[in-house]
């Protein structure tokens, strides 16, 4: 698709995964036919930016020679299913994901009236995971308890869980649901909140042979696991987690990382949906020199670092609705960012980089100029506005003034 900086091609990850061969046939294409620079974005998944007019088309035919890519083009769209980056290996978790996950995406790409929903309707799969982002309710989510999965939905009250899914009906469950879904929402509804506006959860469900939602909580998830070395459940194996400076990196350094994949861990990465990634099944004594090979490509391996704490949008750089350079300032802000402060730099109010609230968010008014929110869960959107038209340099000062203030 067209952007202001050339063509953007956007990577669907089934899972978030893809293999070390893959990593570098997206480098290379990257650097052929793009500006060399990949984008990790908050759903997992790569995006190329940058792209040559006459390149769209061989870099197209280079990922999918790769693999990548839908076996049915129309599929593309709909391959929306987040996984925690960890799954089949935290030490936490309930059970393994991954299995469900592949029926479900193949569900997916082979139920051609599924391929209608909107590219934006996206589900996910929780297997209890101490590393997962729970923090923003997808359209349909499965999570894992003692006595199966729960379902959520996306726009029901404090988006709690709506049912217990009986035992080996989960991938049957989801394709009635999605169906029925389709059959009430309006062009205007694509997304579940928009229908559950309109329509009672209750009148999607009916018939749908659900059960109640059992007493047993979910463990807490711990977003610190994204960054740096933890143990798997797997003995003797950790995965070591790192993301680049606002989720920009460089090709060569992805075709490095994948290198390092390959010498130290599995042949295999996987994105996080907070623009980092994640190398699974590295022999606990090679863990430090893997960190220590991260770090040399300029990757964040530490949650408190500035850069791990701040998540920015493309901004005017190339995207047309952006209001200021949102990397760019943040890159400046990261050098005041006051300790434990947690900032998202959004261009406009569409908040393309994070999809729940930030503790703080600069939402951009004009070049160099934002106003600032804190969260607040009774709003929608960043939150409640605290400040406004406040340059780089005022934002910073207001930040070490009431860090505590979200
Ligand atoms: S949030 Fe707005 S400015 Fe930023 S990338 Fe999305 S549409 Fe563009």
């Amino acid at each position: 698709m067209p952007a202001r900086d050339g063509g953007l091609c956007r990577v669907k990850l089934p899972g978030g995964r893809l293999t070390a061969g893959q990593a570098r046939a997206i480098a290379a294409a990257s650097e052929r036919w793009a500006n060399g620079v990949l984008e990790l974005t908050n759903r997992a998944n790569l995006q190329l930016r940058g792209i040559r007019p006459d390149g769209a088309v061989a870099l197209v035919a280079e990922l999918q020679g790769a693999g990548l890519g839908p076996a049915d083009p129309a599929a593309d769209d709909v391959r929306n299913l987040l996984l925690s980056p960890a799954a089949g290996r935290d030490p936490q978790q309930l059970c393994d994901v991954r299995p469900l996950a592949a029926e479900l995406l193949a569900l997916l790409e082979g139920d051609r009236r599924l391929h209608g929903l909107s590219p934006k309707f996206a589900l996910q799969l929780d297997g209890g995971e101490a590393l997962a982002r729970l923090d923003h309710p997808h359209d349909v989510w499965l999570s894992a308890r003692a006595e199966g999965y729960v379902l959520g939905l996306a726009g029901t009250p404090q988006d709690v869980p709506v049912a217990l899914i009986p035992e080996g009906r989960e991938v049957a469950t989801v394709a009635r649901l999605l169906h029925r879904f389709l059959d009430l929402a309006s062009p205007e509804q694509g997304r579940m909140r928009q229908l559950l506006a309109q329509h009672p959860a209750e009148g999607l469900l009916a018939g749908l042979d659900l059960l109640p939602v059992p007493a047993s909580p979910r463990a807490p998830a711990e977003i610190a696991l994204r960054l740096g070395s933890h143990p798997q459940r797997q003995a003797g194996f950790h995965w070591v987690g790192a993301q680049p400076a606002l989720g920009r990196l460089p090709a060569a350094s992805l075709a490095a990382v994948a290198d390092l994949a390959e010498r130290l861990g599995k042949d295999e990465l996987h994105l996080t949906p907070w623009q980092g990634l994640l190398l699974p099944d590295v022999p606990a004594d090679k863990a430090l020199e893997l960190l220590t090979a991260l770090a040399n490509l300029a990757l964040t391996t530490d949650p408190a670092a500035p850069l791990a704490r701040l998540v920015a949008c493309t901004g005017s750089a190339g995207c047309a609705k952006g209001q200021a350079d949102t990397k760019g300032d943040a890159l400046r802000l990261a050098e005041r960012l006051p300790a434990d402060v947690e900032v998202h730099l959004s261009g406009c109010p569409r908040s393309c980089a994070l999809a729940g609230q930030a503790p703080h968010t600069l939402l951009a008014v004009a070049p160099g100029r934002y106003d600032l929110f804190v969260r607040d869960a009774t709003l929608p959107g960043p939150g409640r506005r605290r400040a406004t038209q406040l340059s780089l340099d005022e934002a910073a000062a207001w930040l070490a003034r009431s860090p505590s203030d979200a």
